[in-house]
């Protein structure tokens, strides 16, 4: 897969990435999320934006309010839910006053946004795109009106690896058609919620959709000899040292039977019983992630 990668950030400061377009990592790097949330400031005839304030961190939210400087904050945008990005959402907010802009039906509980957005809604010179697959209320923005045609892709297409499914927010079915949605348009450069800038990013839009693809049709193959847990399965096909990179696994193996359950082509059985004794050793798996480990599915003949 033609991923980037990037040196360390300088932390608490922003990064140029284009004129009227800067970044700023967060201080919280990790297998997940590579050097850290990418938080971007954006600046236009309609005064500046902060899409994705970043994880739950309060020196992250200083350093965001020090680089705006005397400029206010006139809007925060959100891409998805997803704690690492939604965390900081709350300080940013009290902060500067600014609303909160996200998909309208969010799939974080208690949380509604100030202003709901649709699928083409119009903000401060971006358009909403509604991107379901990785997290369930997922916007990307395309610029309106840029130097280049720009698409902040957030999690839904990372510069630096694939995006997690994990059911129920996450959805492979909707994932596969959020991908080609993307390959009908004809952006130039992603700024994606992790990772560098992603230019002539069609090129790995296609290699996602084709992985997935690929890794689909090795499950059909597999469940063609015997039926699977997850978890089995997820260990047969990734083999990841890693332990949270195991329960990732797991997520995007469900996540695909799942797909292939409602398209007709496998169906659930009955649980097993117990864990493979190679599955995972996480401390205090929770229990849902546990549950679904131990979901078996079979070949619709
Ligand atoms: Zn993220």
């Amino acid at each position: 897969m033609p991923f980037l990668t990037e040196a360390e950030p300088p932390r608490g400061v922003p990064l140029d990435v284009l004129p009227g377009i800067r970044r700023i990592v967060a201080r919280n790097p990790s297998v997940m999320t590579y050097q850290g949330t990418n938080t971007y400031l954006i600046e236009g005839a309609e005064g500046l934006s902060v899409l994705d304030p970043g994880p739950d961190d309060s020196q992250h939210v200083q350093d965001i309010l020090a680089v705006a400087g005397s400029v206010p904050v006139r809007r925060i945008l959100l891409t998805h839910t997803h704690r690492d990005h939604f965390g900081a959402v709350a300080a940013l907010r009290a902060a500067t006053g600014a609303p909160v802009h996200a998909y309208r039906y969010s799939a974080k509980p208690g949380f509604t946004p100030d202003r709901p957005l649709g699928d083409g809604d119009d903000v401060a010179g971006l358009t909403a795109i509604f991107t379901p697959g990785h997290a369930a209320d997922h916007l990307c923005f395309a610029l309106r009106d840029g130097p280049r045609k720009i698409l902040f892709s957030g999690d839904h297409v990372m510069s630096w690896s694939s995006s997690i499914v994990s059911p129920p927010d996450g959805d492979m079915l909707a994932y596969y058609r959020s991908l080609e949605r993307l390959l009908d348009r004809d952006d130039e450069l992603y700024l994606s919620g992790h990772g560098p800038a992603l230019p002539e990013p069609q090129t790995l839009v296609r290699e996602l959709l084709a992985h997935r693809q690929r890794r689909e049709a090795t499950i059909l193959r597999q469940l063609d000899q015997q039926d699977w847990s997850v978890a089995a399965l997820a260990e047969r096909l990734y083999a990841k040292a890693d332990p949270y990179l195991k329960v990732a696994a797991q997520r995007n193996v469900l996540a695909h039977l799942l797909k292939l359950t409602e398209e007709g082509r496998a169906a659930e059985l009955e649980p097993a019983t117990e864990l493979p004794a190679d599955a995972p050793q996480i401390s205090a798996l929770p229990g849902e992630v546990q549950h679904d480990a131990l979901r078996r599915f079979g070949l619709v003949r």
